[in-house]
């Protein structure tokens, strides 16, 4: 350091006084079972695929979870299967203009909200450009971020003061790339909202995270969790299980994380980062 900074820095101290916070850690470790007792978690579509793998391991956790579809016999089977520690609210998470009353209900279920996974999302699987039309845009525009936008929204102003708050975006390897449709589009604004949500409230007790994955098997990808999960022209010579991408969303829901924010978790075996290999 030289002179003229160390002189400013007494003066600075001198004027000021050192200041006076106090700041504590305490680092929680995983426990198996309990990782996430007491904690309220909300899942977007957690009736199937990934957000299904999700709510199933937030209940082994020790948490209460309410899962969101369209399909309201799908949310009821598992929901029955979960058993009492996860309830259901029917919502289309692109029709944003009745969020008030869908957020009214979701309160209603275990009475707050601790942890929120937006997951929900839709792929239109479209080639290039030349291929979307005006309504697929704006259909998977308004599911995989519109919907997660003023969701995210509604919770961060719900938030009781003191209280902590732990947000995951399911975005996708694809919003690690240059892209063209609007599905990959969607993950890159999805990418920089966690950094942006992050940067802003994390100082609020927010903590703002995703997770990027890479081919996993569900009803998006045709992939089907038993037999052979071989794929070529993927680094990993195999494609994900959606238990697989749960228990990296387990590990960021925990106490155990809590250095980690504005990050985009890849989960692809590093697919994403271009090479020459
Ligand atoms: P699935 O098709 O298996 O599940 C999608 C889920 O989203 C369902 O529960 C569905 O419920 C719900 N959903 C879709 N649209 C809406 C809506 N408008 N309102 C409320 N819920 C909705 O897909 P995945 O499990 O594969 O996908 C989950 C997330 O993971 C998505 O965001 C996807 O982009 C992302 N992802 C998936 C990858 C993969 O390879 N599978 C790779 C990278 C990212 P319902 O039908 O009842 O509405």
């Amino acid at each position: 350091m030289g002179l003229k900074k160390y002189l400013k820095r007494v003066g600075r101290y001198i004027i000021r006084g050192v200041p006076n916070v106090n700041v504590e850690v305490n680092i929680t470790p995983i426990i198996n079972g309990a990782t996430l007792k007491d904690k309220i978690v909300l899942i977007t579509g957690g009736n199937k695929g990934i957000g299904y793998s999700i709510a199933k391991r937030c209940v082994e956790e020790g948490a209460d979870v309410i899962i969101v579809g369209r399909n309201e016999e799908d949310l009821k089977d598992v929901s029955i299967e979960l058993g009492k520690k996860c309830k259901y609210v029917v919502y289309d998470v692109s029709n944003v203009k009745t969020i008030d009353s869908f957020y009214e209900d979701v309160i209603k279920c275990f009475g707050r909200i601790d942890c929120l996974i937006n997951n929900a999302g839709i792929s239109l699987h479209e080639k290039n450009i030349l291929d979307v039309s005006v309504d697929n845009f704006e259909r998977q525009f308004d599911t995989n971020l519109k919907g997660s936008y003023f969701l995210a929204k509604k919770v961060i102003e719900n938030k009781q003061e003191g209280d902590d708050l732990n947000i995951i975006f399911i975005s996708s390897e694809r919003g690690l790339q240059c892209d063209d449709v609007p599905y990959g589009l969607t993950k890159s604004a999805i990418n920089s909202l966690t950094r942006g949500l992050s940067r802003r409230f994390y100082k609020n007790k927010v903590r703002v995270n995703a997770i990027a994955p890479g081919v996993t098997a569900s009803n998006m990808t045709g992939r089907k969790i038993e037999g052979n999960k071989f794929a070529e022209n993927q680094v990993a010579q195999r494609y994900f299980l959606p238990e697989e991408i749960a228990e990296v969303a387990i590990f960021l829901l925990s106490d155990a994380s809590k250095c980690i924010s504005g990050e985009v978790i890849a989960c692809d075996a590093g697919q994403y980062i271009s090479s020459y290999y």
